[in-house]
């Protein structure tokens, strides 16, 4: 297992993914202060990667809360197993950048509504879509919209992924084009903003 690496005081990083936990955590300077903990994790059900408080300090007060990332170390999606060395770098920085998206939208609820949209998350596809619409908005919204079509893309079109597996990112997920669509508002935004800013 991967050797941990304390980055500026509060983020635990394995090692090897540290490189590209750097660049997603860049465009999140708002989470500068915010306890996180990336670990690999044996049994993640039906994904790669899953961001959540802890439950320790969970009813601490928004301020003082922190959080896991959690990748699945055998990396095994329906049956279907491959390295971390099979995914490239942009991509994993995408994916990195969806969950940090999660983080952010934790942040605003409150404890009790963390929970609740704990529960809602397990039982109802309306919930998990709502979820995962936020924290790819947070990713395009912080700049990284390139990233996120480039896990997208990755996830959509890589052969070793089952179909069932495919289907249930298309499903539960924003597909590329809702995802150019953010983009596109983004930057349109970021023009206005500019032009008024002078
Ligand atoms: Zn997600």
């Amino acid at each position: 297992m991967s050797k941990k690496v304390v980055f500026e005081d509060n983020k635990t990083i394995p090692a090897d993914i540290l490189e590209e936990a750097k660049i997603a955590l860049s465009y999140y300077p708002q989470l500068k202060d915010v306890e996180i903990e990336f670990r690999y994790k044996d049994d993640i059900k039906k994904s790669f990667m899953q961001a959540q408080p802890k439950f320790s300090n969970l009813f601490k007060g928004k301020k003082d809360r922190s959080y896991y990332i959690f990748i699945s170390s055998r990396f095994v999606i329906e049956e279907e197993e491959f390295s971390m060395a099979d995914i490239p770098s942009e991509v994993l920085i995408g994916w990195l950048g969806h969950e940090l998206g999660h983080i952010m939208d934790y942040r605003d609820k409150t404890a009790m509504g963390l929970v609740i949209f704990g529960m809602r998350y397990i039982t109802s596809s309306k919930y998990i879509k709502e979820a995962e619409r936020a924290a790819d908005t947070f990713a395009v919204n912080h700049g990284m919209g390139d990233y996120i079509l480039a896990t997208k893309d990755f996830i959509l079109n890589h052969s070793h992924l089952s179909d069932t597996y495919k289907e249930r990112i298309a499903r539960l997920y924003l597909s590329p084009e809702e995802i150019i669509v953010l983009v596109n508002k983004f930057e349109e935004d970021l023009e206005t903003a500019e032009k008024e800013g002078g």
